[in-house]
C-alpha cells in the first residue's frame, strides 16, 4: 500500500538508506573523527575557491571508491553501514535463538529476520507462498470482486490502482482523515511513462523486459509473457497522463481537496467505493482528502474501458514485482536487474545477511529500534544535541528579528512559530503496541503481508480518535532527521547523532557544521515553500501578511535560478522540484553558524590543522555531503530526489553566503600566519556576484 502523504513527513534530511549499504570494510570507526580536520581527507591540489567540496573531499573521494553492490558510497553509507553491523549482531543473536517467548519482540524482529536468512526454504518454495493470492486474483469475475481484491492487495502491500491511507488533515491538524490519491504506477515518475527523450525511452524497453520476465516466471509462455508485459505498461501509461508531476506535487494547496465521500462517489462511479471499505475494515468514511481528483476520475473511467481480464493481469504482475525480492533467488534477482542494475548502475546484490538486516529493519523498524537503543543509546549524546537545539532556535530567532524583508507582526509569528516546535530526540517515549501482529517462521512474504496488514489497520483505527502526537515517522536506527509541518516537530533519530554529524568529544566548531546544520535544516522545513503555508499547530492556514510573502517568494526564485543552473551529465538539477530542500540547507547553515558564534563568545576555540573554528564549521559541512555516485542512480535521483545532488548540497548554499567568503580571506586571517587563507574572486567556482546571490534569513 502507498501511502499518499503529500505534505507528511517527507521532510527529510536525505534519501532514506534503503537501498544503500555496503558489504565492505570502510572507516567506520567513530574514533577516527575525533577533534581532528580529517586532512587526509583534503585533495590539496584542488584549488578551495574552485570547487570547496573537492579540496575537502578529493582524497576521500579517491580512496573510497563505491562498492560494486552499493549506487552510492559517502558519509551517510559509511555510517550507516556501522549502524547495520550492530544490527547484525542482535539479530543473528534473536535470530539463533529458537526459544524466544511467543510474542516478544525477540521472537518477532528474530523470525522475520531467519524467514529472510533461509534460502533453501526460499528457493525450494519460489513462487508458490504467493499461489493463495494470485487465485483470489483469477477468481475476480465482476466490478465488486475486481475491486474486493484491489482493496486486499493495497491492504497487504502491492501498490494497485491508487493510493489510500490515514493521515493528519492538513487543515485540522488534531484530527486524521481518510486521504486518497495518484498510486498503482511502477516507474518512479509520470514523466517515466510519458517523455520522448532517449533514456525514457529506453527505461520502458527495460520495463518491458522487466514485466515478461515476471510473467515468464507465473508460468507463461514468452509469446503471451511479453503481451502482457504491453498491456501492463499501457494501463500504467494512461494512468500516468492523469497523474501529476513531481513538481506539481510540490503544490499543496492543489492537492488539498477535501469533500463529502458522496461527492466522491458521484465523479467514480464504477469504483464500487462499499466494497473497498468494507475490505479496508472502514466502517463510516463520510468525508474524504483527494490529492488528485483527475486521475480518480481516470481510473473510474478506466475501469470500464479496459478489459477485466487485462486488470487481472495488471494485478498479477503488480503482486509478483511487488514481492519479487522477498522470494527466490531468480526471483530476487530479476528484480535487483531491474531495480538495481538498470536503474541504479549497481553491480551486485548485497550479501543476503545485509539485505535481511537492512530488511528486517525497514519492515519492524520500532521493534529492532527497542534492542538497538537498549543497547547503544548515548545519554551523552541526546543531552549535548539537546543543548545544541536549543542553542539553534535561539540563532534562528537572532536571524528572524534581523531580516530587514519581513514586517514586525510576520516575524513575531514566526518566532512563536518555532517556540512551539516540538523536539523528539533519539527514540519515542512511547513505542507502538506489536501485540497484535504475528510473525511467524512460515515464509518471508507471508510475514511482509501481516506486517503490511497490521500497520494498515493501525492506521485505519485513528479514523475519528484524537491525533497522538507521541508517534514517530522514523526508527530510531536510521541515519536520517525530519520535520513534519502537521505536528511542526522537529525529529532526530538516535543514528545521527554520531559521526561525521556529531561527536561530544568533537570541538564545537565541527558539531556546528555537521549536526548543528542538520538541525537548523530541519527548523527551515518549517518555513521553505511548503512548511511556510502551516502555522505553529501545524494547520494549513495563512499567517504571512501578503507583502511578506511575495518578497519570500521572490527571494526563494534566486534560490531556484542557482541550483537550475548546476548540471550532472549534461542532466539540469530541477530548482523547482529541490527548493524546499536547497532553503533548508541554506537556511540551516546560516543559523548554525550564527549559533557557533554566539557558542564562541563563550567557549573560544583555537586554530587546529591550520583552520580557524569558522573555517572548520564550513570543512564539517562539506564533509558531511562527501560521496560517489553512480551515473544511473544519480540520473533518477535528479528526476526524483527532492535533494540536490551532493556536491551542490556542499557548496551551493557556501556561494551564497558572505560568512563563507569572509572566513577564509587573507584579511580576516592576516594576523594569524598559520591559518590556511585565499580570496574567492569572479571567475571563481564559489563565488557568485552579489546581484544573484540569495539570501533568505
Ligand atoms: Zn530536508
Amino acid at each position: 500500500m502507498k501511502k499518499v502523504n503529500f505534505y507528511g513527513p517527507a521532510i527529510c534530511l536525505t534519501l532514506g538508506l534503503a537501498m544503500l549499504g555496503t558489504s565492505c570494510k570502510h572507516e567506520t570507526d567513530a574514533e577516527k573523527y575525533k577533534g581532528e580536520v580529517g586532512l587526509v581527507n583534503f585533495d590539496t591540489t584542488a584549488k578551495p575557491q574552485q570547487d570547496f567540496y573537492q579540496y575537502v573531499n578529493g582524497s576521500w573521494l579517491k580512496n573510497n571508491p563505491i562498492p560494486a553492490s552499493e549506487a552510492a558510497w559517502g558519509s551517510f553509507n559509511v555510517l550507516n553501514d556501522s549502524i547495520v553491523a550492530r544490527l547484525r549482531k542482535l539479530l543473528e543473536t534473536a535470530g539463533a535463538n529458537k526459544q524466544a517467548a511467543a510474542g516478544s519482540t525477540e521472537q518477532k524482529v528474530g523470525d522475520l529476520f531467519f524467514c529472510m536468512m533461509d534460502s533453501v526454504d526460499l528457493n525450494k518454495n519460489g513462487i508458490t507462498p504467493l499461489n493463495d493470492e494470485l487465485g483470489k486474483i483469477n477468481a475476480i469475475s465482476d466490478n465488486k470482486s475486481l475491486w474486493a481484491e484491489a482493496a486486499r492487495l493495497m491492504k497487504i502491500g502491492p501498490d494497485v490502482m491508487f493510493g489510500a491511507g490515514v493521515e493528519q488533515d492538513a487543515k485540522i491538524s488534531s484530527k486524521e482523515v481518510f486521504t486518497i490519491g495518484q498510486g498503482g504506477m511502477t516507474l518512479p515518475s509520470k514523466d517515466y511513462y510519458i517523455e520522448d527523450a532517449p533514456m525514457y525511452k529506453m527505461l520502458r524497453g527495460k520495463f518491458l523486459e522487466y514485466a515478461t520476465n515476471i510473467f515468464v516466471q507465473m508460468g507463461e509462455s514468452a509469446d503471451a509473457a511479453a503481451k502482457d508485459a504491453q498491456k501492463v505498461l499501457d494501463i500504467e501509461t494512461q494512468m500516468a497522463h492523469s497523474s501529476m508531476s513531481r513538481i506539481e506535487q510540490r503544490d499543496i494547496t492543489a492537492q488539498y481537496n477535501k469533500m463529502p465521500m458522496t461527492e466522491l462517489a458521484k465523479v467514480t462511479p464504477n469504483i464500487d467505493w462499499a466494497t473497498i471499505y468494507d475490505v479496508f475494515g472502514a466502517k463510516s468514511i463520510d468525508t474524504v482528502i483527494v490529492a488528485q481528483p483527475l486521475f480518480m476520475k481516470e481510473l473510474s473511467d478506466m475501469t470500464k474501458s479496459v478489459s477485466m481480464d487485462d486488470w487481472k493481469t495488471y494485478m498479477r504482475f503488480h503482486l509478483v514485482s511487488s514481492e519479487a525480492s522477498k522470494l527466490s533467488d531468480t526471483l530476487s534477482k530479476i528484480s535487483f536487474n531491474f531495480w538495481g542494475k538498470t536503474f541504479q548502475g549497481i553491480k551486485e546484490q548485497q550479501p543476503r545477511w545485509k539485505r535481511s538486516v537492512e530488511g528486517t529493519s525497514r519492515s519492524l523498524g520500532d521493534l529492532l529500534g527497542q534492542l538497538y537503543v537498549a543497547k547503544y543509546f548515548s545519554p551523552e549524546a541526546k543531552a549535548k544535541v539537546n543543548e545544541m537545539v536549543t542553542n539553534v532556535i535561539a540563532a534562528y530567532k537572532q536571524r528572524i528579528n534581523q531580516v530587514a524583508w519581513m514586517s514586525p507582526e510576520t516575524k513575531k509569528y514566526a518566532i512563536a512559530k518555532l517556540d512551539k516546535i516540538t523536539l523528539k530526540l533519539c527514540y519515542p517515549d512511547k513505542w507502538k503496541d506489536f501485540s497484535a501482529l504475528e510473525i511467524k517462521r512460515d515464509a518471508w512474504v507471508l510475514n511482509s503481508f501481516r506486517i503490511n496488514e497490521f500497520e494498515f489497520n493501525f492506521d485505519m483505527n485513528k479514523l475519528g480518535k484524537p491525533v497522538d502526537r507521541t508517534e514517530w515517522g522514523m526508527s530510531p536506527q536510521t541515519v536520517n532527521a525530519y520535520y513534519n509541518p502537521s505536528m511542526n516537530e522537529i525529529v532526530f533519530p538516535a543514528a545521527i547523532m554520531q559521526p561525521p554529524f556529531f561527536d561530544p568529544n568533537r570541538d564545537d566548531a565541527m558539531n556546528y557544521g555537521g549536526m548543528g546544520a542538520v538541525i537548523g535544516h530541519e527548523l527551515t522545513h518549517g518555513f521553505d515553500d511548503e512548511g511556510c503555508q502551516f502555522d505553529a499547530e501545524g494547520n494549513m492556514h495563512k499567517w504571512w501578511t501578503n507583502q511578506d510573502s511575495a518578497q519570500f517568494h521572490n527571494k526563494l526564485q534566486v534560490l531556484i535560478k542557482q541550483f537550475n543552473g548546476y548540471t550532472v551529465d549534461s542532466m539540469n538539477v530541477k530548482g523547482e522540484l529541490t527548493i524546499g530542500e536547497n532553503t533548508a540547507d541554506f537556511g540551516g547553515l546560516t543559523i548554525a553558524y550564527t549559533a557557533l558564534q554566539n557558542d564562541l563568545k563563550e567557549h573560544p576555540e583555537g586554530v587546529v590543522d591550520g583552520f580557524t573554528p569558522e573555517q572548520r564549521f564550513f570543512i564539517a559541512w562539506a564533509q558531511a555531503w562527501r560521496e560517489n555516485i553512480r551515473p544511473n542512480y544519480q540520473r533518477q535521483l535528479i528526476n526524483t530526489n527532492p535533494h540536490s545532488p551532493t556536491i551542490f548540497r556542499a557548496n551551493g548554499p557556501l556561494s551564497n553566503m558572505p560568512e563563507f567568503y569572509k572566513a577564509f580571506s587573507v584579511s580576516s586571517n592576516e594576523h594569524n600566519p598559520e591559518v590556511k587563507s585565499f580570496e574567492i574572486k569572479p571567475g571563481d567556482g564559489m563565488y557568485r556576484a552579489d546581484s544573484v546571490r540569495a539570501s533568505i534569513w
